[in-house]
C-alpha cells in the first residue's frame, strides 16, 4: 500500500492483503512453527521457521510501518522485548542513555536494574527543560535518547522535533516511546526521531486481550539489524497474539476519537470537583506542555491523571469506590480503568528519582458512554 493513502485505509489495508489460496479478507492465523521447502533453501515467501518470520506477524509489521509512516516495524511478545531488543541492538558497555525522568516503571526498572549490570548508563533528565538535555548528552558516548511523550503517569510533554536535533547533533539515536498518543495522534518518525517503540498491549491492541510491542524505524538498514536482534535473541509474539495486535489496529483511528472526546468530558468534571487539586491532561491550556502537544499531536489522548486534595488516602479511596472504572493495571483498552501509580503501576520506581506523587490517580478513559463516567467518578469522589 502506497503512502497516499489515508491513515483509516492503511489501518484496515496495509499489509492485510485478500489471502492469494482462499480470498479470506482477514489474513489467516497461520499457526504453524516451520515450513515445507520446495528442495533446500527453496522457500515459498520466505518463510523457513516462525521466530525468523510468520505470515500474521508479517501482515501486522506491514500494518504497524505503514502507521507510523516508517519503512519496517518489527512486533515483539510486549513492549519491554521490543525496548530490551531496540537496547541490545544499539548499545554497548560502556554507553550511555538519556531517559525521561518520569519513564514508564518497566522501563525505568530495564535501565536500573538489567542493563546497568552491563556497563549501560543513564541518566534520569527532565526533558521538559532543553537545557538540562543539552547538558546530560556526554559527547562520543551518549548513543541513545529515550522519550516518553505523553508520559506515564504524569503526562509531560517532550518536544521531540527539538530533543532530536539535540540528540542528532552528537550523532545520538532518538527513541520515543509513542505508546500514549497511538500513531493516530502522534508520529515520531516525522518529527526527527529514529525509532518508535510501542506497548501494542495498550490502543493498538485496544481491548485489553493481548500482550505486545513493537519497533518502527525509517532507515531500512536500522531494521535489518533489529530484525537480526529479534531472530537471534527470540522475544517474538505468536501468530495468535500478532492477529488481535492487527484486529485491534484497524479500529484505532474511530476508538481514539472517542477516547480523546470521552476524556475531554472527564477533565472538565474533574476541573470542576472541589476534591481534585490538579488535573494533569495535555488539553489544558494551563498544561506546560499545551503549545508542544498542540503541534505535534492530531489530539491529546484518552489518558487523565489528577491529584487528590486529600491526599493518598483519598486517591486510594476514589479508586476502591471506582465501579464503571475498573481497578486495574495497564490502559489503552475500550473499557476505562483507574490505578493509583504509587502502589501499582510505578511501585517499582518507589525510592528512586521517578516516585511519583502518592496523591496521584491515573485514569484510562474507555469508550462507554461519558455520562456513565462522570457519574461514576462524581460518586466516587463524594465518598
Ligand atoms: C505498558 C507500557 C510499556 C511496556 O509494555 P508491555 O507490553 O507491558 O511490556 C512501555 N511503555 C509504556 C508507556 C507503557 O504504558
Amino acid at each position: 500500500m502506497t503512502d497516499a493513502y489515508g491513515f483509516e485505509t492503511l489501518a484496515i489495508h496495509a499489509g492485510q492483503e485478500p489471502d492469494p489460496l482462499t480470498g479470506a479478507v482477514v489474513p489467516p492465523i497461520v499457526q504453524a512453527s516451520t515450513y515445507k521447502q520446495d528442495g533446500v533453501g527453496g522457500l515459498r515467501g520466505g518463510y523457513e521457521y516462525s521466530r525468523s518470520a510468520n505470515p500474521t506477524r508479517t501482515a501486522l509489521e506491514e500494518c504497524l510501518a505503514a502507521l507510523e509512516g516508517g519503512r519496517r516495524a518489527l512486533a515483539f511478545a510486549s513492549g519491554l522485548a521490543a525496548e530490551d531488543t531496540l537496547l541490545r541492538t544499539v548499545l554497548s558497555p560502556g554507553d550511555h542513555v538519556i531517559v525521561p525522568n518520569d519513564a514508564y516503571g518497566g522501563t525505568y526498572r530495564l535501565f536500573a536494574k538489567v542493563w546497568s549490570r552491563w556497563g549501560v548508563e543513564y541518566d534520569p533528565v527532565d526533558l521538559r527543560d532543553l537545557d538540562a538535555v543539552r547538558a546530560a548528552v556526554r559527547p562520543g558516548s551518549t548513543k541513545l535518547v529515550w522519550i516518553e511523550t505523553p508520559s506515564n503517569p504524569l503526562l509531560s510533554i517532550a518536544d521531540i522535533a527539538a530533543i532530536s536535533s539535540i540528540a542528532h547533533d552528537s550523532a545520538a539515536l532518538v527513541l520515543v516511546d509513542n505508546t500514549f498518543a497511538s500513531p493516530y495522534l502522534q508520529q515520531p518518525l516525522a518529527l526527527g526521531a529514529d525509532v518508535v517503540v510501542h506497548s501494542t498491549t495498550k490502543y493498538l491492541g485496544g481491548h485489553s486481550d493481548v500482550v505486545g510491542g513493537a519497533l518502527v524505524v525509517s532507515d531500512t538498514g536500522l531494521g535489518e539489524r533489529l530484525a537480526f536482534s529479534e531472530n537471534a535473541a527470540g522475544a517474538v509474539p505468536g501468530p495468535f497474539d500478532s492477529w488481535l495486535v492487527l484486529r485491534g489496529a484497524k479500529t484505532l483511528a474511530v476508538r481514539m476519537d472517542r477516547h480523546c472526546s470521552n476524556a475531554e468530558r472527564v477533565v472538565e468534571f474533574l476541573q470542576s470537583s472541589p476534591a481534585v487539586a490538579e488535573v494533569l491532561y495535555p488539553g489544558l491550556p494551563g498544561h506546560v506542555g499545551h503549545e508542544i502537544a498542540q503541534k505535534q499531536m492530531r489530539a491529546y489522548g484518552g489518558m487523565v491523571s489528577f491529584r487528590l486534595k486529600g491526599g493518598e488516602e483519598a486517591a486510594l479511596r476514589v479508586c476502591e469506590r471506582a465501579k464503571v472504572f475498573t481497578l486495574g493495571e495497564s490502559l489503552g483498552g475500550v473499557e476505562s480503568l483507574i490505578e493509583h501509580p504509587g502502589r501499582m503501576t510505578h511501585a517499582s520506581a518507589a525510592g528512586s528519582p521517578l516516585e511519583v506523587p502518592a496523591d496521584l490517580v491515573r485514569l484510562s478513559v474507555g469508550i462507554e458512554s461519558v455520562d456513565d463516567l462522570v457519574a461514576d467518578l462524581d460518586q466516587a469522589l463524594r465518598g
